[in-house]
Parts: structure tokens; sequence; C-alpha cells
């Protein structure tokens, strides 16, 4: 007999036949009660055991943690809390699991121990339902894009760019590390290593993305990025992955468009697709929540907040304006930002990102036209002479979620730019092509999909949205 998911038996539009279920043994109450899980939904099915009928070594091994398969009768189900339920008349134990040893105890644990236990802590709902979330989040990027005629593509992960303009990259190389080739001039000798040059894993797909939009008018790229930033905040990974369009013809303000109607399409399509997970997140952030001061608590629930952001629209806010927001503000004048903001030019810290969001607009932001020194060099240089047409998102409770702008298409501004910032033109040799021939206005972004994740699911900190986090002093698994 074939054994039905869990998720199927629970829509059953039918009852009283005969019915197999597989997975995990949640808890066993009285002797008698089964709640299986099988990660098809974080429903489990109520699995009644004939306990007189059933040898005591047998129901000895039903324990959390246990894997079963059990045939039986899919019946309604006479207590509350579900619709339906097993008779069981055949349990197999598939695989035992040691009720004193195994970690995932039917009680609460500490989202920290869970961390140390990335391997189970996917048995738990709230990381069953994460893990659910964040994979149909990934499926609504791909079928917004696709339904838009974007083409995908797979930009390289090991890169022969040293400088992608977006952080510290981490080496890659074949040399022995103790015992480098070394040049006559006593630098090491990357001609030896196996690609021939000296390599780093991809911080952006961007640069390699834009010579495809040139080409294919409208592109994405979804994949894994490296930073080997030493920063251990709860929004930064040395592993993580990211979104990039890139489209011809598109300036800042359709760049704006494109970011703001991806943004409450994933969400929409994810608000739709995942409702039992997304309720149980939003109870779990309540009950998180209750151990928090008033103030510091969030004012909507997370399923309000989701409707929040597809039924508004983001507040677009230049640079200039929010300097003069942040320095007539509270916690500028009353010194409570680490961070002071005295002048134009100064770069915006998550203090200040968050103030915007949070307690000044209260609903998600784009901030464009920055200084153009703070910004990458391939940001396309205004009218002005010192702003660039950049654009980040922010949302609140996570600062930063996305990154863009319209690039830089006049190949004389552009080498300009790179001379000033000393970045080698030959090295860029293929991505100044695009600018040689048939240049043309284009934009593109860059979204954190963890951070897209963090905020669908209103997790809080990025190592829990992730399957196995890679952070520094930390690449178990
Ligand atoms: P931040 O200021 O938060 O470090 P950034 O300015 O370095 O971000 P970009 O280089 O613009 O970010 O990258 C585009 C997007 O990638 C960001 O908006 C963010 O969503 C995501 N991102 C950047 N760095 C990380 C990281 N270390 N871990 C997870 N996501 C990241
Ligand atoms: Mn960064």
């Amino acid at each position: 007999m074939k054994h039905t998911k869990v998720k199927d038996l629970l829509n059953s539009s039918k009852v009283n036949y005969e019915v197999n279920a597989k997975g995990w043994v949640r808890t066993f109450r009285n002797n008698q009660f089964i709640a299986l899980n099988d990660g098809s939904t974080i429903n489990n099915i109520q699995c009644v055991v004939d306990f007189e009928n059933t040898p005591e070594t047998t129901l000895k091994r039903i324990t959390t943690g246990a894997a079963v398969s059990v045939i039986g009768q899919l019946v309604e189900s006479q207590g509350a809390g579900q619709k339906f339920e097993i008779q069981v008349s055949h349990l197999e134990i598939l695989g035992d699991s040691d009720a004193e040893k195994f970690p995932m105890q039917p009680k609460k644990h500490s989202l920290e121990f869970l961390r140390e236990n990335a391997h189970l802590r996917v048995r738990t709902n709230a990381f069953g339902a994460i893990m659910r979330v964040r994979s149909v989040l990934a499926h609504a990027v791909h079928t917004y894009f696709q339904e838009k005629g974007f083409v995908y593509v797979n930009t390289p992960i090991i890169t022969g760019a040293d400088a992608e303009g977006a952080g510290e990259m981490f080496q890659v190389t074949a040399l022995p590390v103790d015992n480098l080739p070394i040049t006559e001039e006593g630098a090491i000798d990357y001609k030896k290593d196996f690609f021939g040059k000296h390599t780093n894993l991809t911080v952006s797909g961007q640069l390699e993305a834009e010579t495809y939009a040139m080409a294919l008018g409208q592109v994405y790229t979804f994949g894994p990025t490296f930073r080997a930033e030493n920063s251990n905040t709860s929004r930064h990974l040395a592993e993580f992955w990211m979104i990039e369009p890139e489209v011809a013809f598109n300036d800042l303000d359709d760049n704006m468009d494109l970011a703001e109607d991806f943004i409450q399409y994933v969400i929409k399509y994810t608000l739709d697709k995942c409702p039992d997970d997304l309720k149980f997140l939003e109870s779990r952030l309540l009950e998180e929540e209750k151990s928090k001061p008033q103030a510091e608590r969030s004012e909507m629930t997370l399923l309000e907040k989701l409707n929040f952001v597809l039924k508004n629209n983001f507040k677009r806010v230049s640079y200039t304006e929010a300097i003069d927001i942040l320095r007539d503000s509270t916690p500028n004048k009353k010194k409570k930002f680490q961070y002071l903001i005295n002048e134009w030019g100064a770069d915006l810290q998550s203090e200040h990102e968050r103030y915007l969001v949070e307690k000044h607009f209260k609903c998600p932001v784009i901030l464009f036209d920055y200084p153009a020194n703070i910004k990458a060099f391939y940001m396309r240089l205004n009218e002005d002479g010192k702003t660039v047409r950049a654009m980040d998102i922010l949302f609140p409770g996570i600062g930063e979620i996305v990154g863009g702008s319209q690039r830089e298409e006049r190949y004389d501004v552009l080498i300009e730019k790179m001379k000033v910032l000393g970045i080698d033109e030959e090295e860029l040799w293929w991505y100044l092509d695009t600018r040689r021939f048939g240049s043309a206005v284009h934009s593109g972004f860059g979204l954190g999909f963890e951070r897209l994740v963090l905020f669908v699911t209103g997790m809080t900190n990025i190592r829990d949205v992730i399957p196995f986090p890679r952070t520094p002093q930390n690449a178990e698994f």
C-alpha cells in the first residue's frame, strides 16, 4: 500500500477508508494518541493506537522523533482540535529514537540551542514552517520573473574579478597554503594557481548580469553570494542567497517600481500558499514578544504587517530629505544615535535607517539619490555632479532589504570614476565592453533572499531562516 502525505489526509474529501501514513512522532499521549508529522504541513495527524492489542514492547518504541508507518481507517475525529484521525490497525516502527537522547523534546527550546542542532531543528514546528515558507518564496521569485519574461542567468560563483564593488571577498585557491609559489618580486605567484590568476567567491553577480541584460533585455540571477565581512549581526551571513534583476532601458524610477511590485508579489504569493505556516509563525511571534517590554513590541501582528506592505506604497524619499529628517530628529538632538548626523554626505547606519522606517515614516521606505562617494563605482552620476542614482529599500525590523541603482552607461564617465577609485580597467575590460558596444540606460538591484525570509516569517535573526548558516567562527554541518 502506498502511503499518503499527512497534508492530503487532512484535506481528504472522503472518510472511512484505509490509509497508510508515514512520518515522525511528535508526541505520544496516554499510550494511545500519536501526533504524527511528515513535513508536508505544520499540522499533525492524530493516530489512535489500539493499546490493548498492541504489545507493550511496541508501545514503548513510540517515542518523540521515531519514524513510524501506520495503516488504519481514516475517520472523523471525536476529539476537539482535528477533523480526521487514523484508527490504527497496523503499526510499524521504521526507525527508533531514544527518548533520553533525542535533543528535540516536545517543549520550548531556545533559538540558540536549536542553532547548535541545525540538522534537527527542522523537526520543530517553527523551523518546518520557516523552511516551507522559504521554499515557497523561492518559487514566487522565479514565478514573478518568468511570468514577466525575464531570463534566469546563472552568474559564476568563482569570479576572476577582484572588485565587484560589494564587499570583502573570500579567496579561492588550489595553491598549497603552507608552501606558496613566490614570484621574483616576492609576491604570491597566482599564475601557478588553478585558474592561472587570483580568484574569489562572488559577492554579487551584477557585473556579469549587466552584460546579459545588454543582450537579453530583462534578466535575473538567484544564487549564492559570499561576503567575508566580519560583522556578527543578526542581518549578515557569510553565505547568503541574492536575487539580482537587471533590466535594459529601465531608469531609476522603473527600477523602484520593479522592486516594489516584485516584493509585493512574492509576499502575496506566500500569503496565499502558506496560510497555516504563517498563522503559526504569527502566534510564535506574539508569544516571543510577550517577553519584551511593551514599548519594544510591534504594533502589528505578522499578518497585519504583511498585508500592510501589500496595501501601501513604499515611501520614496531622497537621501537629502532623509538627512534633514534625521538631523532634526529627537534621537539626534538628544545624542541618542551612536553616529550623530551633522552634515550632508554622512553614510547612514542601521540605527538611522530603522529610525526612518520604524519611527518616522512607519512604512517601507525607498531612499534614493545618495552621495556619489559613499556608493559603488558603477552608479549613474546625476546632473548635480555629487549624487548618484542609487536606491536602498528599508524595511521595518530589517533595515536594508534591497540595494540597487541605475548604472552609469556613459563610457567616459565610468572610466573617470574607476580611475579616481583606482579600479583596474584592464581587469574589467569585459565589463567596459558593455559601454563600448551598444551601451544603453539600464538598472537593477540586489535583494538578500534571507532578509526577505526574515520579514515574511517574522523571525529576528538571519541565522534562523537559512538551513545551515555560515557566520564568523561558524561553519558546522
Ligand atoms: P548592508 O549595509 O546591510 O551590509 P550592503 O549595502 O552591503 O548591505 P548590497 O551590497 O547592496 O548590501 O547587497 C544587496 C542586498 O544583499 C542587501 O540589500 C541585503 O538585502 C543583502 N545582503 C548584503 N549583505 C548581506 C549579508 N552579509 N548577509 C545577508 N544579506 C546580505
Ligand atoms: Mn554589507
